[in-house]
Parts: C-alpha cells; structure tokens; sequence
C-alpha cells in the first residue's frame, strides 16, 4: 500500500492511495463521510426571537455552521464522565445577543442587523466558530434575537449537520495512445475537458494523468481507435473537501484510525488475536 499526496490544504486534499481493493478504498471514504465524529450545535436555547425566522428554522441554520475544536478534545455525550448530562467535556455552548451585537457595530439599537456566524460568541475553551461570514439571519428595525446553542459531538450517519466531509475516489487510469494508428489530427486534445492530453509532434502525449475523469470524450472522437483508457482496480484518486471543522489530513487520520479500531473489535469477536 502506497500513499501520495498532490495536494493539501485547509479545505481540501487529494490523494493517490495505490495497491488496495475497491471495496478497502469506498470503506475508508464512507468513513469519512460519516465514521468520525464532529461538533454541531444540536440544541438552541431562545430568549427571545421577534426576527422574520421561526425558532426551528434558525435552530436548523444554527446547526449547519462548521465549528473548529481539537481532536480528542470533546467527549460523545453518551460517553462522557458526566453520564449525558452535559459538561464542559462534552458540550461546547455559544450565545449570541442582537442588543450585544448592535453595540458592538456602533448601531442604535432599533437598526437592522445582518447576524452572521461569526456574531456568534464562544463560551468554551477548544471551540470556535470557523466559517465566521454564514449569513443567518437579518433583522430590520427594532427586531430582536438572543440565545444560547449547545454544540455536541455526533456522527453524520445521524444527521447530515455532523458530516465531517465530501470525499470521492476514482481509479486512476492508464491512457495508451497508439503511435502507429494515431495520425495527430488533435481532435482528441480539444475534446478533453480537463486538459491531459497535449499535441506533441505529429502524435499526442499524456501531461496531467491525475486530472483524468475517465470522461471517455478522448475516445468517442477519435477516429482511429487509437486510444485506449483502462482504469486500474488498485490505484485511486481521492478528493477530501471538508465540511466541518476538521481539517481533511484529521479527517483521513481519525478515519484510519477508526477503521483500525473497527478491524480491532472483530479480531477480537473472532480470538483472533
Ligand atoms: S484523436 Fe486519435 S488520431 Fe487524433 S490525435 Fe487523438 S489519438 Fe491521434
Ligand atoms: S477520458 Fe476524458 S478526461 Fe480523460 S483524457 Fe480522455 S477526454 Fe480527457
Ligand atoms: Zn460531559
């Protein structure tokens, strides 16, 4: 098994992992979908909601904003010291005041509001807000809000709100251009989407393999068969965008470690060990 990374960054990576099956890679991106656990606000506390928004629809909104927090530094509720009952350990609470906000902004205190994320305010160590420019909801002349959201850890196979991820694989293909039915006509260069295929000479040569989709139009327009397309069943191209606070290499480390864990309990069952 081999791992390569191409590209990584806050938001996004991309991976080739080579010399596993198809079944082994769609595990490790299913667990990084929904295997690890984020933090989403799943309860909100209203004080007072006189804005354009009912109460669920902000709650809603509230519990799809991305919050940034330390692997390993919560507790699932259910499995916190505190039995469920919620603490610092396994909860992370934020509140927000309209009356706090248009001080803040040196507005009088009847002007409309924009509230975005970022106007939401922190109350425990280890968590914060980490896309601060959410739109969540506007509020005109006099029109008040103010709350407390409690943010736990959960899975996304509970709800989407706690997906730690958009991750996709694709295998990597291997792209034969014969040179003795190829006559260069470049056709295939123009149809390609995704510019791998580059004029050289009288023949055609392949310059950015990683970014093939397996797409085919190479193929459809050429007139001489002379390409062929095979795409391999133990070579895959990932791509990790997150959608949550964690950054993609946690994500792609917690999921291994996750399956690792997985892989433990049935060695176990099984007195394999
Ligand atoms: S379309 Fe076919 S013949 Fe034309 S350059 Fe591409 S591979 Fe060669
Ligand atoms: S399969 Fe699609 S993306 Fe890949 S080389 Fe052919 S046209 Fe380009
Ligand atoms: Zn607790």
């Amino acid at each position: 098994m081999k791992l390569e990374i191409l590209e990584a960054n806050e938001n996004v990576m991309r991976f080739v992992l080579s010399g596993v099956t198809p079944a082994f890679a769609n595990a490790l991106r299913r667990t990084m979908l929904n295997g690890i656990p984020t933090l989403a606000i799943e309860k909100v506390i209203f004080h007072q909601n006189t804005s354009s928004l009912y109460d669920e629809i902000l709650a809603h909104r509230l519990g799809l904003i991305p919050i940034r927090f330390e692997p390993g530094r919560f507790n699932l509720k259910g499995e916190c010291k505190c039995k469920g009952k919620g603490c610092s350990n396994c909860e992370a609470r934020f509140y927000f005041d309209s009356k706090e906000a248009r001080k803040e902004r040196g507005l009088k205190q009847d002007a409309p509001l924009k509230v975005y994320s970022g106007d939401l305010k922190s109350l425990t160590e280890g968590a914060e807000i980490l896309a601060k420019e959410i739109p969540i909801v506007e509020l005109y002349e006099g029109q008040q809000l103010k709350f407390e959201a409690i943010a736990i850890l959960g899975y996304g196979s509970e709800h989407a709100k706690w997906q730690a991820s958009n991750t996709s694989f694709r295998p990597v293909p291997t792209i034969k251009i014969s040179p003795t039915k190829c006559d260069g006509c470049g056709a295939c260069v123009m149809a390609c989407p995704r510019g791998v295929l580059e004029q050289k000479g009288k023949g055609v040569r392949v310059v950015n393999l990683e970014n093939c989709n397996l797409c085919r139009a190479c193929i459809d327009v050429c007139q001489k068969g002379a390409i062929e397309l095979i795409p391999s069943s133990t070579d895959f191209l990932f791509t990790i965008e997150t959608t949550s606070g964690l950054t993609p290499r946690e994500i792609l480390k917690l999921a291994i470690e996750e399956l690792d864990r997985r892989a433990e309990e049935v060695r176990k069952e099984l007195k394999l060990k």
